[in-house]
């Protein structure tokens, strides 16, 4: 029973980061983009992945549900006989976490964030989204933990590993690929979507902008962004995200400051010009502003 419960709410996760619909994972394809001869960008349900391989070993950042670990190992199994060596998770939601267990039972070696360990080893109640997520199986939690950062050095690149505080959550890691100029920003970064901030876990937009002008000053024009869930971008679209951050949480701030309720905000459509491009993704206007709301009163 208590197994269905967690299936249920990892299918109500899809709300919590990404794609909008609840989801029946058997129709869901892993689609693989290769961006230099060895770092491919996977999707398929739940939050984009990394995956870079070598003649060392292979390392992956992040692994969506659970549902989807055997069709992630298939694509990876394509791409390279190389085991998996190192996973890294950018945070603790599931859609990020989710294949851990499958992984860590192939003695990847799992490194996050210690609140990402935290987390996973104890019940959370996203209560924005009203989910219960139950503490997860050992196999799945990280073995190796940081504060604020860990490098990797494989296959000729130099991976390092970033904590960005209080952001989407309060676990969140930016991975930047040095030699090759692409940076996995986790979900700090929604493409072309009003982003999910989990005030529950720690996160503020505030932490959200500041992580995204942390990128923006290390990228140039050259650099490759993957997002936790979007298409990959370059710095020009990570500029129009953290602008629209900007102005939206500002919009919502001066209202509150005039003592404005929350019901009254969200009538008055703060966020209208900004709907037509941000307001199609999972979050509507009127459940993002309520969130930006809810998060700006911490
Ligand atoms: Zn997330």
């Amino acid at each position: 029973m208590q197994g269905k419960l967690i299936r249920f709410a990892l299918l109500l996760a899809a709300f919590t980061c990404g794609t909008g619909s609840a989801q029946d994972f058997s129709k869901i394809q892993v689609k693989a983009e290769k961006l230099n001869d060895s770092i491919t960008m996977l999707t398929g349900a739940g939050g984009n992945l990394a995956l870079v391989v070598g003649k060392d070993s292979s390392f992956l950042v992040d692994d969506q549900y659970e549902q989807m670990a055997p069709k992630i190992k298939a694509a990876i199994d394509a791409i390279t006989k190389q085991p998996v060596r190192f996973v890294i998770n950018t945070h603790w939601h599931m859609d990020h976490t989710g294949g851990n267990e499958t992984m860590g039972k192939m003695d990847a070696v799992i490194v996050a964030h210690d609140n990402v360990r935290k987390r996973m080893s104890a019940k959370q109640v996203v209560d924005f989204i009203g989910q219960t997520y139950e503490p997860s199986p050992d196999k799945a939690l990280p073995v190796v933990t940081f504060q604020d950062g860990v490098t990797f050095h494989l296959n000729g690149e130099t991976i390092r590993v970033t904590h960005l505080p209080n952001g989407h959550t309060d676990g969140d890691a930016i991975v930047h690929f040095q030699k090759s100029n692409i940076i996995h920003m986790g979900d700090l970064f929604f493409n072309g979507f009003y982003p999910f901030i989990d005030t529950y876990s720690g996160g503020s937009v505030d932490g959200v902008i500041a992580a995204c002008d942390k990128v923006l000053a290390m990228a140039d024009d050259a650099t490759r962004l993957i997002p936790g869930h979007g298409p990959l971008a370059r710095k020009a679209d990570l500029q129009a995200y953290r602008d629209m951050l900007v102005a939206t949480s500002q919009r919502i701030k001066a209202q509150m400051k005039e003592g404005k309720k929350m019901e009254d905000i969200i009538a008055a459509n703060p966020t209208a010009d900004y709907d037509v491009k941000w307001g199609k993704g999972f979050m509507t206007p009127k459940r993002y502003v309520e969130m930006l709301y809810k998060n700006l009163l911490k």
